[in-house]
């Protein structure tokens, strides 16, 4: 059994963007009660963390962007874009999200632990250097890698971003460098706009952005095709010090923001990939943090199956979201002729070995 840390806090509970607002608490709230469990709870490790400074967010977001953020804290209200609204806690959840997310490599690279779940709010993967959007305060994972190659010596980092829309935030973060690949799967064309196969990164960053925009209904063996043909060989040949996902579960079947068709095992395969590819390529170091996801069942089926593939043991939650061997071994020799997959893969061939 690995040694996996969950970061949780009550104040990723206590930023609440408002009534009939779909980033509502309740998403962590039905995780948290299956957490509270204690044949889960004892699975896992509970590290503390601390708030983000400014110094450490600065490293992706402007100062204006920062103060703007900071204005909210004590508001009963406030809105950053048409989409992403705050409350009084709002700020303060989001520099601690960030400081989730640091610490959080800072412990895998010591080796106290082994992987990591950061069950976060507000999400991340929309925000903008100088914008905070689509229910995105900061750009948790963004500060995330930047923290691991500017103060933690790491070389390069991977982000898999499988949550339903484009993470065009993280994309721009990291467009024109080789130190971060960025790769997406996401539903096209649909919010936030971006993310087109051809959008491969530029200058020194050219091939290190990888976009999959999918029309929906794509499910399990789509998704476990798209992983074992393009995603776990080009991250072989990038071979990181460190992969992190941005994990959203909105590609569940039945979420109401989407039409994928993603089940809980799943999300067990999808992690398993991604637990293979880290040990292979740096130790095991996988770091998954919370985007979105909006049907509350799926929040809790998804997050208890890619927690029992983090720490290599099956959770009895009384929910159906293993792996069993007999689905993992369909979904390992999935093949999909799907014409998006067969578009992807040869972008992606013209950068990757595959
Ligand atoms: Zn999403």
């Amino acid at each position: 059994m690995r040694k996996t840390a969950i970061f949780n806090d009550s104040l990723f509970v206590d930023h609440d963007p408002g009534f009939d607002h779909p980033e509502s608490p309740d998403r962590l709230k039905v995780i948290n009660k299956v957490l509270a469990q204690e044949q889960v709870k004892n699975c896992f490790v509970f590290p503390e963390f601390s708030p983000a400074t400014h110094k450490t967010i600065g490293m992706n977001h402007s100062t204006e962007l920062m103060n703007r953020v900071a204005e909210t804290a004590g508001k009963v209200f406030d809105a950053l874009d048409p989409d992403t609204k705050t409350s009084p806690d709002s700020y303060a959840a989001a520099i601690l999200a960030v400081g989730a997310l640091t610490t959080g490599v800072d412990l895998l690279k010591s080796g106290e632990i082994d992987n990591a779940f950061a069950f976060v709010r507000p999400p991340g993967h929309h925000a903008e250097k100088k914008q905070s959007m689509g229910f995105c305060l900061f750009n948790n994972v963004a500060v995330a890698a930047r923290h691991a190659i500017e103060n933690c010596g790491m070389e390069r980092v991977m982000i898999v971003d499988w949550d339903l829309h484009h993470g065009n935030g993280t994309q721009n973060s990291f467009y024109e460098t080789d130190k971060v690949l960025y790769v997406s799967t996401h539903q096209f064309p649909y919010y936030p706009g971006t993310g087109d196969v051809e959008e491969t990164g530029k200058g020194k960053g050219e091939g290190y952005t990888i976009n999959i925009p999918l029309p929906g209904y794509q499910g399990d063996s789509e998704y476990a095709c798209i992983f074992n043909d393009i995603i776990v060989p080009v991250g072989r040949e990038y071979k990181p010090d460190l992969i992190l996902v941005s994990c959203g579960f909105d590609i569940y079947r039945g979420d109401p923001l989407g039409l994928m068709e993603v089940t809980a095992p799943g999300f067990a395969y999808l992690t398993r990939c991604m637990v293979n590819l880290a040990e292979e390529v740096c130790d095991g170091k996988l770091l998954v943090t919370l985007e979105g996801g909006y049907d509350l069942d799926g929040q809790r089926d998804g997050a208890m199956a890619v927690l029992s593939e983090l720490c290599g043991q099956s959770l009895d939650t009384g929910q159906p979201v293993n792996l069993t061997d007999e689905y993992a071994a369909e979904l390992s020799s999935a093949k999909c002729q799907h014409p998006a997959i067969e578009q992807a893969r040869s972008v992606v061939k013209r950068f990757w070995k595959l």
